[in-house]
């Protein structure tokens, strides 16, 4: 027998649900709400900053530059992350610009997680946590927002998924390492409360843990509702690495640029790893963010802010999608942040019957036959929870709705659907 090719970190994180409905998606799908990026176009400014950049006099902009982050981008996001958490900020060591939002959740577990350790995780989670978890060697413990019942006759809203503080106090030990926290979350759109976030901040102190707090959707919040930032509360600021997504900020998935912030006891660590694994990221992307950045802080709070018209847009498409799942009989959680939307399938099971004993969860096998049979592709919630508590949380699918042309053919689907459900 020869010896395994592959190294024993890949163990149980070699599956991944994206593989299958990626591919179901682009088979079968006429409209895809599953995965999640725009599909209208960036800012003007944006696009103008790029193009500047890659055909502007600056032919150094084509060439490496610094390993931690291209200096006006780390600069401008210093200013206004020293701004947004009222502390000052170095561009140098409390900044550094990573390959996406992914990279840097990466360079966190490959910096601070150990053989071991215990990772808090929130369900439902942004999958790759957990095999970023275990590939640093730690041990995922998960624990799920718990929805209450909304009143009579009233959709529910993600504020009503919510963490139990006695369960979630139990699951901090000697053991734990870290909590990853995702506000505003994908899938649900739950914005975190001060309240919850005291919670967790206060068991981080009490616990010495850090917190990797995963904002990439820090701007797109609705109904009036405040991202919190918890590095912010007190205790927080030398144990949180805030983790953001030019991807998710400027509509531009693509670009991958991304990046933390933290104080320098955190972050050196968070270097060390960027260094000897990817060192850095496209210069003229990283250049036209910064651009993009500086922008928004001259236009910071007024209408014509992308900061302010996006989460405008994004709340109408939101209302839109609602309304057409309503249509169809499905009932939206509706959501406080993002551009995810999950609704509840259960009242589906005479049109699309479970099967008993299967190995796959109903949301699933829902969401296989609906990409197949009415072409609309979206993700089953319990890709977004451990193994063992897949089937408590299976009869709810995601979409997302920062679409234009995607969300109105999606629309004319759905009504179809509601009139051969309704026709006699
Ligand atoms: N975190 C969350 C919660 C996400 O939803 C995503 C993207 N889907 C990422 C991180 C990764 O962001 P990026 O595209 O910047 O790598």
């Amino acid at each position: 027998m020869s010896r395994p090719v592959q190294a024993r970190r890949l163990e149980g994180v070699d599956k991944n649900i994206w593989v299958e409905f990626v591919k179901l998606a682009t088979t079968y799908s006429t409209v895809n709400l599953g995965q999640g990026f725009p599909d209208f176009p960036p800012p003007e400014f944006l696009k103008e900053a790029f193009s500047r950049a890659v055909s502007g006099e600056k032919h150094m902009l084509h060439q490496y530059t610094r390993a931690f982050g291209h200096p006006p981008l780390v600069k401008i996001l210093a200013q206004l992350f020293g701004k947004l958490l009222g502390r000052d900020l170095d561009p140098m060591t409390n900044v550094m610009v990573t390959v996406g939002a992914y990279q840097a959740l990466f360079c966190c577990f490959q910096a601070f997680i150990d053989e071991g350790d215990e990772v808090i995780i929130i369900e439902p989670f942004f999958d790759c946590y957990e095999p970023m978890v275990k590939m640093a060697g730690g041990t995922p413990v998960y624990i799920p927002l718990r929805p209450k019942a909304p009143k009579e006759g009233k959709l529910m809203s993600s504020a009503d998924w919510q963490l139990d503080p006695a369960e979630l106090a139990s699951k901090f030990s000697e053991q734990t390492k870290a909590i990853v926290l995702n506000s505003p979350n994908n899938p649900l759109g739950k914005v975190f409360s001060r309240g919850e976030l005291e919670l967790i901040a206060d068991l981080c102190v009490k616990h010495d843990a850090l917190c990797i707090s995963d904002e990439v959707y820090e701007w797109l919040v609705y109904d009036g509702k405040e991202h919190i930032r918890i590095a912010s509360l007190p205790g927080m600021w030398d144990r949180t690495v805030i983790i953001g997504s030019a991807g998710k900020t400027f509509s531009v998935t693509g670009w991958k640029v991304g990046w933390t912030v933290g104080s320098n006891r955190l972050l050196q660590h968070l270097r060390t790893v960027h260094q000897n694994s990817v060192y850095h990221c496209a210069t003229a992307a990283q250049d036209a963010v910064a651009q993009g950045f500086q922008r928004e802080l001259e236009h910071y709070g007024k209408p014509d802010s992308y900061f302010v018209q996006l989460p405008r847009e994004l709340q109408q498409k939101r209302d839109q999608l609602v309304q057409s799942l309503v249509a169809v009989g499905m009932k939206p959680i509706i959501p406080e942040g993002t551009y995810f939307l999950v609704a509840d399938i259960s009242e589906f099971k005479s049109e699309v019957p479970d099967v008993p004993n299967s190995n796959e969860p109903y949301d699933s096998r829902f969401a296989k036959w609906m990409v197949k049979n009415k072409g609309v592709a979206a993700i089953p919630l319990s890709a977004f929870y451990c193994e063992a508590h897949k089937d408590n949380y299976n009869s709810f699918i995601r979409f997302c709705f920062a679409k234009d042309a995607t969300l109105k053919a999606a629309d004319d689907i759905l009504q179809k659907w509601k009139l051969e459900k309704t026709a006699p």
